[in-house]
């Protein structure tokens, strides 16, 4: 699953980027999902006559229609853990920025431009786009709604799987912290494959989903589970062990 965030000041054309690489994406044949931040206290409202109580002292309620299902949690989740419940090729990030995810900024102008460049940045898009062309500070310039066709296959070329955002004391076995070495790949620096949780000597699924692990858990792990199965009968050297719970 790859990720891009769109991020951008109120009226930049944000909403309309999302919209069109999402529907770019999808009449391509790529499945699509979205997460937007909206920055204030918005609360779902289901029923306010019947339900509201139930909602509020419930941790996790879902709400369940004919034409859609509402998982609602009562507070706000980091995005890597909302990330979790994505399975669609690409996810649209508007407005997060704590994502080791590429990203694009729609602006109005040269000023908003400045102020929200950073090292994820690839590329500008929105209102300013649509009066410029070429590049801005190195970065590539997209008119969404002329060109939105080059902008779709800028981010199928761009868009990578998020990296986790560890501490340095818990991981650090690429050289860089998980920022900077996001940065790196969206700048094509660096490879995907160059975070070590890329190529895991130990695998968990949980709900047939893979875990990220960063080595000294994998290395926990294996050693708990090789410390009971090498004295079992039927292991031999370099055997290829699953195990798998059933709770
Ligand atoms: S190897 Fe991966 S998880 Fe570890 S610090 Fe580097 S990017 Fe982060």
């Amino acid at each position: 699953m790859k990720a891009i965030s769109i991020i951008g000041f109120p009226k930049s054309g944000k909403t309309t980027v999302c919209e069109i690489i999402t529907s770019g994406l999808c009449n391509r044949g790529y499945t699509v999902g979205s997460i937007k931040d909206i920055q204030s206290d918005f609360v779902f409202d289901y029923n306010p006559t019947s339900n509201k109580q139930k909602l509020e002292d419930a941790q996790q309620v879902t709400i369940r229609s004919l034409s859609e299902t509402d998982i609602l949690y009562q507070s706000m989740l980091p995005v890597n853990l909302i990330l979790k419940h994505y399975d669609q090729d690409f996810v649209i990030l508007e407005d997060i920025v704590e994502c080791n995810a590429p990203r694009i900024i729609t602006a109005i102008s040269e000023q908003d431009i400045l102020e929200l460049t950073d090292n994820l940045v690839i590329a500008v898009s929105g209102i300013f786009a649509n009066q410029h062309d070429g590049e801005i500070n190195g970065l590539p310039i997209f008119n969404a709604l002329e060109h939105s066709d080059s902008l779709v296959d800028f981010v199928i070329e761009n868009a990578f799987e998020p990296l986790p955002n560890f501490d340095a004391e818990c991981c650090s076995a690429c050289g860089y912290s998980c920022r900077e070495m996001a940065e790196l790949i969206a700048h094509h620096k660096a490879l995907h494959s160059d975070c070590i949780l890329s190529n895991q000597r130990v695998e968990l699924l949980i709900n047939d989903k893979p875990i990220k692990m960063v080595p000294f858990v994998q290395n926990i792990l294996r050693n708990a589970v090789m410390g009971v199965v090498s004295e079992l009968q039927g292991y031999a050297k370099n055997s290829n062990i699953k195990v798998r719970f059933k709770l």
